[in-house]
Order: structure tokens, then C-alpha cells, then sequence
């Protein structure tokens, strides 16, 4: 038996190889996959490995899973001592079998032309030997997820082309050429099973979804006719959006569409170094298009570390991400990845790099090492209330004053991100009160205490910003006159003005609200602020 083995990086993730494989070879010699991820115990995978006593295991190698792979490959060398190891994936691509001890091949580039071939020889009989396999037709590519039960709470990741046209020097993707794609048919058969499963969210995993513009209208009016609930996530060139698509995307429905968009960094030095082909001033307008109608869920990325980008200037590329206002921003941190350019031109950057898996940046003649591991903590921070909508119009109001990437960077100093909830809001309530980046206490009062109330109960509130007996009796006899059973478990909160006004129109009343925390906020008015 061939056993094809995924290891994941989540229990959430789903592998599309290992499916792949296992469709195409079924009929040809007996095999099974297994899917695993790194957080499990590496006994229990072995164990699960072992006990089936497969003839041949065939394993994808990642970033985030190589090391999990070295060890399972010894514990089933050991313990199987027939079993033929077979290895592909990223990260044996420029690896030998000096590399990997107990391996038995390594499998360079696609897999699926490699696996038909192996399987073939064995049912042949046939002696095996390696050859040099063309690109697989994507044609012939089987639905990964047939015959499966679908399961609500994974992520489905499906393809329709595979390469890039572009060079980026730090990806992977910059040397699978040319760019080839599913037949448009077979995509919207595959892609109605997944809305007719009415699953969470499809990712597709193509490099750049919008690289042929029709197509990509195509599929995005497909979606919008028959995805129910699914959200579908998109990795876009932003650089190659127009009117028409933005058009296609903005008339979607809300949520429907996830884009995940590359910037890596504002500076054009830099993104000359890596090969990036951005045009900064027709990114800017797109973003700001999409943003206008706030109908897709916008993910916008940047790399730290890359050449002519020092501390400060990457600040820069950090302030003008944050003023999208985009719904997410993520801070990632250059990997050294084998086999990309980058790598090969460590030396002319200064770049020192973990030599391990991930091969994470640690400094180069730009930025130190103690500058990276400052924007990581900022990252954190920026991750977990920016992203995750803490302090939202507390932040946006900070913004209009600060820059953003100065106030994480000041905070990074200050607040401990590893903290519970209810710890790390009173270090940030007690940071903001002492920063004073928000001269007026009321305003800062009133608008962290709406912040806090809109995701969390009451009692998560800064001792400061509890209500006083007074405040008490206003929310009681509000609630009175509300129906019994309208509000079942209300959080309400009471408030000296208009928060949304405030922040959107800068005015400030003298009236008071109170605001009903059930998904989106709303607010009833219920005195003078004078004669509370
Ligand atoms: S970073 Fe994106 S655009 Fe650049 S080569 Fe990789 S996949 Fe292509």
C-alpha cells in the first residue's frame, strides 16, 4: 500500500496534494492518505503510520512541518524497516538524499506526473526509475475533495491555475512558469459543490487570482450567483485590478469575497531589489476603490526585512497601510526560503538568517536585529487589536492625531501582548491614560469603554470606567421601558455623546446615549448630558 501523509500546520487546514494523488493513483495501485497536523504528538502520527504497514509512505515537506518530517521519517525507517520513503514538497526541493537519511527519493516539483508514473511501474511490475516529468496538464487534475464528507469548521483550499508571471526575488512562485490554468467549466462544476455544501471559506490557493482579468470576472460573478454563505478567500495582484473587476468586487455581497493583497513596502528601491513589479500610485487608487464600498474584507500584507528598508522606513510603509483602514493588516517577516533569489543574494545585503526552518530574517545592513524584533512586537500588538477590532474607534481616533506605526511602537514598550483579555485592556487603559495621546479625558473614557463593551461583558471594564450608582439607575430605568423579552441578555452601555459622530463627523454633543451591544451597536438617546 502507497500511504500519502499530510502533515498540516492547523487542524483547520486541508491539503489539496496528498488528495490529488491519492484520486489519481487509486485505480492503479492500492493507496490511502492521511491527514496530520504539527501541533499533534509526533507519537501518535507514528503510530497511526505504523500500524497500517504501508510498502510506501510519501510525504510533503513545508516550512512549517520539516522538522515534524525529519523525526516521523526516522521513527518509520526504524520501526518499518522495508517501508520506501518517498519526499517532495518546498522544502526537499534543492535538498539530496545525503540531506535526508532515512529517505528513499526526493521528488522535485509537481508530483501528480511522478505519482502516475510510480504507480503505474508497480502494478506493472516494472523496475522504477526516476525521469524528468513535464508540468501536469490541469486539465486532468481530479476534484480534490470527491466522495468526501464536508466538514463546516475547516478551510477548503482549491486551485485553478498554478504559477506566477512575476519575479518577486523572496517567493517560491517566481520560478513556476508559465502560469496555466483549469478549464473554466471544470472550475464551476468544482467550486457549485463547495456552495452547495455551504462551507465556511473556500481559499484559493492560486498565486495571483486576477491574473487574467475576464477569467477573473468570470469566477467572481459565478460566486456572487451561487455562493449562499461561503466566503471565498482571493490572493490579488493589486497592481492589475480595473475598473471592470473592482466593479465585479464592489457589487458583491457583503463579506462574500476575502482579498488578500501583497504591498510588502511603499519604497520603490526596495521593491526594485526584489523584482517587485509595483505601480504604487495604481495600487493606492484600487485599494482605495475597494475600500470605498467596504464590500470585500480587505487583508493587506507587508514584509519586514527586505533590502534599502531601515526601521523608520518601514514605519513608513506601515502608516500609509494602516490609513486604508482596511480590515486586516499583517506584518510579516522576510523568510530566506531556499531556492529563491533572495537567498542567493544574502551576502549582497548582509543578511543574517535562521539557517533552520523558517528561515526567518534576523538582521541585514538596513535594519538590526533589535529593530525587527521591535516591529514583532508591534505585529503582535497590531494583530491583536487592530485586527481583531479591539479599541476600533479608539484607535481610529488616536490615528487622526498619531501616526500609527509610532503609537505601536511606543506601546510595544509598554503592554505585553501574552496577557488575558481582561489584564492587557487595564494595561492599555492605564497606558493611554499616562500617554495622553488623547488630551481629553472624556473623550478617551467614553470611547474605550465603548471599545471594550462592544466585544466583551461589563465586568472587563477598567475599574475607572465602571458606572457609578447614578449611571446605574439611567441604564435600569432604560431598561424598564423596554419590552420584557426584547433584549434577552443585553450588554448596554451608557455614553456622553455619539461615539460614531465623534469619529466620523468630529462632533462632539452633549447628549446622552445609550448604546445596546447585540452584533452592531445601537443607540438610544435618553438625556441632556447637562441635566444627567
Ligand atoms: S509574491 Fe506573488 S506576485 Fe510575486 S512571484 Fe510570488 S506569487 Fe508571484
Amino acid at each position: 500500500m502507497l500511504l500519502f501523509l499530510a502533515i498540516n500546520s492547523k487542524y483547520i487546514h486541508t491539503n489539496i496534494a496528498v488528495r490529488y494523488f491519492y484520486h489519481l493513483c487509486k485505480e492503479l495501485y492500492p493507496c490511502e492518505f492521511l491527514e496530520f497536523n504539527i501541533n499533534q504528538g509526533i507519537e501518535d502520527v507514528l503510530f497511526e503510520v505504523v500500524k497500517r504497514k504501508p510498502r510506501y509512505v510519501a510525504i510533503s515537506t513545508y516550512i512549517w512541518n520539516v522538522q515534524f518530517v525529519r523525526m516521523l521519517t526516522e521513527g518509520i525507517k526504524k520501526l518499518l524497516k522495508d517501508t520506501v520513503i518517498i519526499l517532495g514538497g518546498p522544502e526537499v526541493c534543492s535538498d539530496t538524499l545525503e540531506d535526508w537519511e532515512y529517505a528513499d527519493f526526493i521528488v522535485r516539483g509537481e508530483g501528480e506526473s511522478f505519482f502516475v508514473d510510480f504507480c503505474n511501474s508497480l502494478s506493472r511490475g516494472d523496475e522504477f526509475f526516476l525521469k524528468d516529468y513535464q508540468q501536469f496538464d490541469l486539465e486532468q487534475l481530479p476534484f480534490p475533495y470527491r466522495d468526501e464528507k464536508m466538514d463546516q469548521n475547516k478551510v477548503y483550499y482549491y486551485e485553478t491555475s498554478r504559477g506566477c508571471p512575476f519575479r518577486c526575488s523572496y517567493c517560491l512562485s517566481s520560478v513556476d512558469k508559465p502560469v496555466r490554468f483549469s478549464p473554466l467549466d471544470k472550475v464551476f462544476e468544482e467550486i457549485r459543490f463547495f456552495f452547495d455544501k455551504d462551507i465556511k471559506l473556500l481559499k484559493f490557493v492560486d498565486r495571483t487570482f486576477n491574473i487574467k482579468k475576464e477569467r477573473a470576472i468570470e469566477i467572481i460573478e459565478f460566486c456572487k450567483r451561487y455562493s449562499k454563505n461561503t466566503q471565498v478567500h482571493l490572493e490579488i495582484e493589486p497592481s492589475l485590478l480595473d475598473e471592470d473587476i473592482i466593479k465585479s468586487l464592489n457589487t458583491s455581497r457583503d463579506g462574500l469575497f476575502r482579498l488578500e493583497i501583497g504591498i510588502q513596502s511603499f519604497k520603490r528601491d526596495t521593491l526594485k531589489a526584489i523584482e517587485r513589479v509595483s505601480d504604487l500610485e495604481r495600487i493606492d487608487r484600487n485599494i482605495k476603490k475597494l475600500m470605498e464600498e467596504k464590500k470585500c474584507l480587505i487583508h493587506l500584507d507587508l514584509i519586514a526585512g527586505l533590502p534599502y528598508e531601515n526601521f523608520e522606513g518601514f514605519k513608513e510603509s506601515l502608516d500609509k497601510t494602516i490609513f486604508y483602514f482596511a480590515d486586516e493588516v499583517q506584518l510579516g517577516f522576510l523568510k530566506m526560503l531556499k531556492g529563491t533569489g533572495i537567498r542567493d543574494e544574502a551576502d549582497l545585503y548582509g543578511y543574517e538568517y535562521q539557517s533552520f526552518p523558517p528561515y526567518e530574517v534576523i538582521s541585514n545592513r538596513f535594519i538590526s536585529y533589535e529593530e525587527l524584533y521591535r516591529l514583532k512586537r508591534m505585529e503582535a500588538l497590531i494583530d491583536r487589536l487592530y485586527n481583531r477590532k479591539n479599541l476600533f474607534w479608539t484607535l481610529r481616533y488616536i490615528f487622526k492625531r498619531y501616526p500609527p506605526s509610532n503609537f505601536f511602537e511606543s506601546l510595544s514598550y509598554q503592554v505585553d501582548c501574552g496577557k488575558n483579555p481582561k489584564d492587557f485592556l487595564n494595561d492599555l487603559y492605564n497606558y493611554l491614560t499616562s500617554s495622553r495621546l488623547i488630551e481629553d479625558y472624556d473623550i478617551l473614557k467614553n470611547l474605550f469603554r465603548f471599545d471594550v463593551l462592544s466585544i466583551y461583558p461589563e465586568d472587563y471594564l477598567p475599574l475607572d470606567l465602571r458606572y457609578s450608582p447614578r449611571d446605574k439607575d439611567i441604564i435600569k430605568a432604560f431598561k424598564k421601558t423596554q419590552l420584557k423579552d426584547f433584549y434577552r441578555n443585553p450588554r448596554l452601555g451608557l455614553f456622553d455623546f455619539d461615539i460614531e459622530r465623534l469619529i466620523t463627523e468630529g462632533i462632539l454633543d452633549k447628549e446622552r446615549y445609550i448604546y445596546v451591544f447585540d452584533g452592531k451597536p445601537f443607540k438610544f438617546q435618553v438625556s441632556r448630558r447637562d441635566n444627567s
